[in-house]
């Protein structure tokens, strides 16, 4: 499935961009913000495309946090964006386990932090584990075995800093001992960028854990994925050409548009550099690149 595609170019003309599109899916980190700072020219770039009547949305792969505790956030960064524009991989999980008709019944095993929880007790769904699952050392005396809710039809794996064997030992029981327990992935982002002094794990790394016990791959509901470009494409009615998805990264947000036939947009704002979008080892490429969305602007004097 290997398609050659031209080489990005950079944006020369944003107004042909933004009129050619009726809905902008923004990433999150490296888009609107960097960790917990603004990023230069957002807030008016945001006023201005809805003025011109543009749908917005904004989709991150970061499970820490449920729509609502990105609401907050945006609202603290002086942003007004609402709830239900905002599509995280927290939301994602619970939507996905909606979408299939997870019986009410059954319970979901999370290895994850805060958000994953909230946005699963907000779909209505029965949960164990979280955070504080598990930590300490397990002894074990001969015959020792862990026991299982068997109840769990569902484990959801997404970034969590008190990640610890209990857990991986958990979900593994899970889904090896439970026939038909599903196994999935908030995202697969390799490595984060916690602070800007280096890379850090991502959450693709508690996803492998669990992979590598299991030998079963998740079913990743957050981007590169068309699970969400699915879900909000219907949700809001809107046709896949007629979107352009902004990203900073080139293996989850460009091919999380690419993915779903949309127009592509490369910001060079977060963690993908030109010389790395042009190198020739890296096959993927959006249709143009920018310094930041602020970019769009000099449109507001035209
Ligand atoms: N996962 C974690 C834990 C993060 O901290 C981040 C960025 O801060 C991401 C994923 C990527 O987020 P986004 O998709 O908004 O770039
Ligand atoms: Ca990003």
């Amino acid at each position: 499935n290997f398609t050659t595609r031209a080489l990005a170019e950079p944006l020369k003309n944003p107004g042909e961009l933004i009129d050619s599109v009726e809905t902008f899916i923004f990433d999150c980190d490296g888009v609107i913000w960097k960790g917990d700072k603004l990023i230069d020219g957002v807030p008016e770039t945001l006023d201005m495309l809805r003025s011109k009547g543009k749908r917005l949305v904004f989709v991150t792969n970061n499970s820490t946090k449920s729509r609502k505790q990105y609401g907050k956030k945006f609202e603290t960064l002086g942003l007004n964006v609402s709830e239900e524009e905002i599509f995280a991989s927290s939301f994602a999980a619970a939507a996905y386990l909606k979408s299939i008709n997870f019986p009410k019944d059954k319970k979901v095993y999370v290895i994850g932090e805060d958000g994953i929880l909230k946005e699963l007790e907000l779909a209505g769904f029965e949960y164990l584990g979280g955070p504080d699952d598990g930590g300490k050392k397990i002894e074990l005396k001969p015959g020792f075995l862990m026991e299982h809710d068997k109840d769990v039809g569902a484990v959801v794996v997404g970034f969590d800093r008190y990640f610890n064997y209990y857990k991986i030992q958990y979900g593994t029981l899970c889904i090896r001992e439970n026939p038909g327990c599903l196994f999935i992935a908030t995202n697969r982002d390799a490595v984060t960028h916690l602070t800007d002094a280096q890379e850090w794990a991502g959450g693709g790394s508690m996803v492998g854990a669990v992979s590598g016990s299991t030998r079963r791959e998740p079913l990743v509901v957050g981007k590169p994925s068309t699970f969400m470009m699915d879900y909000l494409a219907n949700k809001f009615g809107i046709l896949k050409s007629q979107i352009c998805m902004v990203g900073d990264r080139l293996d989850t947000d460009i091919l999380f548009g690419q993915n779903g036939g949309c127009k592509t947009l490369l910001v060079l704002s977060g963690v993908t550099t030109l010389p790395m979008l042009q190198n020739p080892n890296n096959s993927i490429q959006p249709d143009f690149y920018t310094n930041k969305i602020s970019d769009f602007l000099p449109l507001k004097a035209a």
